[in-house]
């Protein structure tokens, strides 16, 4: 955590309420919804808040609470426009990446919820590179704000959150949990639109199951045997097949939402009939949809994904089994925007990209 105050989406209704009373304490209360709806709803900067006397108007826009906290330091378009990823810049220098992706009717932006991670699973480049910090509410609120403005001036409706970006989330949970609280109550996204992905923290996991709002929870799963598990996803030494799957049971208990669990096909490691029997096991058990990912090439992993045709019959053989099972689209692989390819700028997509550099707005 680093000690700078808060920015722009750090604060909540109450501190926008307590900001208006230091800044402008003349003025009436409507002004703090006036100003929460302009950040939140209308994606403004306060400048632009033409309904504001210029002089609050002024004094907020040179305020530091009202700062960005993500200097863009990069965007790279791919897919014919439907996938962008930023790599932006933080203000202690820290780098988080963000991924926008459109198809037909749905607009999902993927978001960081720590510079850099610390469970080290060798086949993702975050993990690779290691652990920076957590990052703060507002730094996670305004990845999803400005993927949102950026659709809306493309006049699309930025409808989906996934927290699969860079960091687990459960191992920063209050400001993960803070920024779904903003994200539904402020961008007003519906919680099942919102997905939680974690590497299996398991006290987590049980935390998330008290929580009111229905969002979805993915699992990075990977493999169905410990022995395997605690090489592909280090943090299984802590909490083995048995408890991650025990909270899960409690997950599902207790909120009736459905699970998936995430697989990313690793050839000759993950992907043999054996796995597919012991997934099959493992997912029928929770009543979990599994998610395949043909696994996506970093720097640091010499092993190779699926080939197609492994990917088709790892998922065959789990559909015969009776699992729901779907295999997801690699998006943006050419700019290192895909699941497990964001290492904070650190490996620059290869040539060519279309890399337009941008000035922070508003
Ligand atoms: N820490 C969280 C969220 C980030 S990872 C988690 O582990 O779920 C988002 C998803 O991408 C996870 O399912 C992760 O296992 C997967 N992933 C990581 N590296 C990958 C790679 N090289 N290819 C395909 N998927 C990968």
């Amino acid at each position: 955590m680093n000690d700078r105050g808060p920015t722009r989406y750090d604060l909540d209704r109450t501190g926008i309420v307590a900001l208006l009373e230091r800044v402008a304490p003349d003025q009436p209360r409507y002004r703090a919804d006036q100003l929460w709806d302009g950040l939140h709803r209308r994606l403004l900067g306060p400048d632009e808040l033409t309904e504001l006397p210029r002089a609050l108007r002024a004094a907020l826009a040179g305020h530091p609470a009202m700062a960005l906290a993500l200097e863009p330091e990069g965007e790279w378009v791919a897919d014919g426009g439907e996938t962008r990823k930023w790599v932006w810049r933080l203000a202690d220098g820290g780098r988080i990446e963000s991924v926008l992706m459109h198809a037909r009717g749905r607009s999902t932006v993927c978001v960081s919820t720590q510079a850099g991670c610390a469970m080290a699973c060798g086949f993702c480049a975050t993990g690779q590179a290691g652990f920076d910090r957590h990052l703060r509410v507002g730094e996670i609120v305004e990845q999803v704000a400005r993927a949102a403005k950026v659709s809306a001036d493309d006049g699309r409706r930025l409808s989906h959150v996934v927290f699969m970006g860079m960091g687990e989330p459960l191992a920063n949970y209050d400001a993960t949990w803070a920024a779904v609280r903003s994200i539904h109550d402020g961008l007003g996204l519906s919680a099942r639109h919102l997905t939680i992905s974690t590497v299996g923290i398991a006290p987590g996991i049980r935390r998330l199951a008290t929580e009111a709002l229905p969002v979805n929870l993915a699992v990075s799963l990977h493999a169905a045997d410990d022995g395997l598990r605690d090489e592909l996803v280090p943090v299984n030494r802590r909490y083995p097949l048995a408890e991650l799957a025990a909270a899960c049971r409690e997950y599902v208990r207790a909120t009736g939402r459905r699970l998936s669990f995430e697989w990313a096909l690793i050839s000759g490691v993950n992907d043999r009939p054996d796995d597919a029997v012991r997934l099959a096991a493992f997912a029928l058990a929770l009543g979990a949809h599994v998610n395949l990912i043909p696994l996506n090439p970093t720097p640091g992993y010499p092993v190779v994904g699926s080939s197609p045709a492994a990917v088709r019959s790892f998922r065959d053989a789990l559909r015969s089994r009776g699992v729901n099972v779907t295999v997801r689209r690699t998006r943006g692989r050419e700019i290192a925007a895909a699941c497990g390819q964001l290492a904070g700028g650190r490996t620059p997509p290869p040539a060519p990209v279309a890399l337009r550099g941008r000035r922070a707005r508003g």
